[in-house]
């Protein structure tokens, strides 16, 4: 443990929000509308029917401090999952009284989201984004900091190619969010303030935890993770070779060791559909949430990982950073270069390179999960028929559309903008204006944080949450919604295909 080791103290306290980030992201008295300062007090919602704040109090504890009381419970052994690693037998109660002072603090403070712009000189209305929040639990030396470090390496490299003549064709976008800790409230409000121009916007790149160790990992909507795997294949590795060679060895060594999940990322699930690096999918825990969980604007999430043991507490500091996660900096370097390459790369692609097979492979197996899911739980008479239809019938049109891509390069400008166009607005169409039930500030039919999953991502959550509610005329009602989503995806496919 630290200072010899990266694990945490004893004494190490992991802070973390408690926003009900499942219900809505960003000011809590705001969804779903920008909370600039001259915004009438009327459209506010007032504190008592806020339903993004919990209203149990809680105190995070260091096990220094948690050991105490956990060794003088007394009442029956807890069930065996809920056994620690502290040397002693864990009992659910009573027997131990705690006198907690907590002092709540409501108040209306003002955050500054820093925005640094690149005008595009083909398609300016066209908007790449990219952002890392800078606000941190303490010193945040690998949250948020070593992604920072990255972003602003990438910043001055584009600095200097503007020097030498080079212009963008798209916008380019750098963000830095204040306030994500709390509840992505610097993303989430810059977002609900731009909403009408990011309709336009082609990607969100998002770094958070930058580099806390050597191993490369990403997240992605599944029509940019080759998108993904061919910016790290043009990056060289500080292990040697490239980036996604590195990647694709780790993974392998990873599977062989079962231990994946020791180094995974917050918010990265295991969906793949292909024999190619697993890119996770986008659930939430960092400032991608607002873009495409609100807009469906495309977004990446991308990190590079080791043992983090000191994640939101005190010792994730400097001396910790250069002791453990990179003595050199190579991986900052790194890092830098596979964000840099994500913006230059989509500000300058002719045609827009999303992947739509691969989205319709992955929709087609996530039918398929619910459905075995469904009979699994006993839930007889659902129809899947019509969504499933709809979603082999994206993957065919998603060929056709490939085809067209491959081809599209020496086609006219204006035919060209056209099918940019039509690109983009396939992701859009999978957002449904009412949202999902419950929780009507998440748009998306496809990915939407879990209400129970913590950071991880719920797919086709809608379904999937109706399911698990036993909740059989939900479920075909949201069955209806996401084949309404795929049937709107498939006419814009298939107009695109023309
Ligand atoms: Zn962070």
């Amino acid at each position: 443990m630290y200072p010899h080791g990266p694990w945490g103290p004893a004494t190490a306290v992991q802070r973390g929000s408690v926003q009900f980030m499942f219900k809505y992201p960003g000011d809590a008295l705001t969804p779903g509308i920008a909370s600039r300062p001259n915004l009438p007090e009327s459209q506010r919602i007032p504190l008592d029917q806020v339903t993004s704040l919990p209203k149990i109090p809680s105190e995070p504890l260091s096990y220094h401090d948690a050991s105490p009381i956990l060794e003088h419970l007394s009442g029956p052994d807890a069930p065996r999952e809920w056994q620690g690693a502290l040397p002693f037998t864990y009992h659910v109660g009573p027997g131990v009284k705690v006198h907690i002072v907590l002092k709540m603090d409501y108040q209306y403070r003002t955050i500054w989201d820093v925005i640094g712009t690149v005008a595009g000189s083909e398609f300016p209305d066209e908007w790449v984004v990219a952002g890392n929040h800078r606000d941190a639990w303490v010193y945040g030396a690998v949250d948020p900091n070593s992604g920072t470090a990255a972003m602003l390496e990438a910043v001055h490299g584009i600095g200097v190619l503007l020097q030498q003549g080079w212009k963008p064709k798209r916008r380019i976008v750098f963000c830095s969010w204040d306030a994500e800790e709390e509840g992505l409230i610097g993303s989430t409000e810059w977002v609900e303030d731009h909403a009408i121009q990011l309709v336009h916007a082609v990607a969100y790149f998002n770094t958070d935890v930058g580099v806390s160790g050597p191993n490369f990992d990403a997240s992605a909507v599944p029509s940019l993770k080759q998108f993904v795997r061919d910016v790290t294949k043009a990056v060289p590795s500080p292990k040697g070779g490239t980036v996604y060679q590195q990647w694709k060895q780790h993974q392998a060594d990873a599977m062989a060791h079962r231990q994946v999940g020791v180094e995974e990322h917050a918010g990265r699930g295991n969906a793949h559909v292909d024999n190619d690096v697993t890119i996770g999918d986008l659930g939430s825990g960092s400032d991608f949430t607002p873009f495409i969980q609100h807009l469906g604007v495309p977004s990446t999430d991308i990190g590079s990982g080791g043992p983090y043991g000191v994640y939101h507490s005190v010792f994730d500091n400097y001396a910790w950073f250069v002791m453990n996660a990179d003595p050199t900096f190579v991986y900052e370097q790194e890092m830098a270069r596979v964000f840099g390459l994500e913006a230059l790369h989509m500000a300058d692609a002719d045609v827009l390179p999303y992947d739509y097979v691969t989205y319709g492979k992955e929709l087609s197996s996530y039918l398929d999960t619910a459905q075995k899911k469904a009979q699994d739980a006993g839930l007889t008479g659902l129809d899947f028929a019509p969504a499933k239809a709809a979603a082999e019938k994206f993957t065919l049109l998603a060929k056709q559309v490939k085809e067209k891509q491959e081809h599209a390069a020496s086609d006219s400008s204006e035919a060209l903008a056209a099918l940019n166009t039509q690109l983009r607005a396939v992701e859009g169409d999978f957002l449904t204006e009412p949202g999902l039930p419950n929780r009507p500030w998440f748009k998306h039919t496809i990915y939407a944080p879990g209400e129970y999953t913590g950071y991880a991502a719920v797919v086709i959550p809608g379904v999937n949450e109706a399911i698990d509610a036993k909740d059989l005329a939900r479920a075909q009602a949201q069955l209806t919604v996401l084949t309404d989503a795929l049937n709107r995806a498939n006419a814009t496919l298939e107009a695109a295909a023309k």
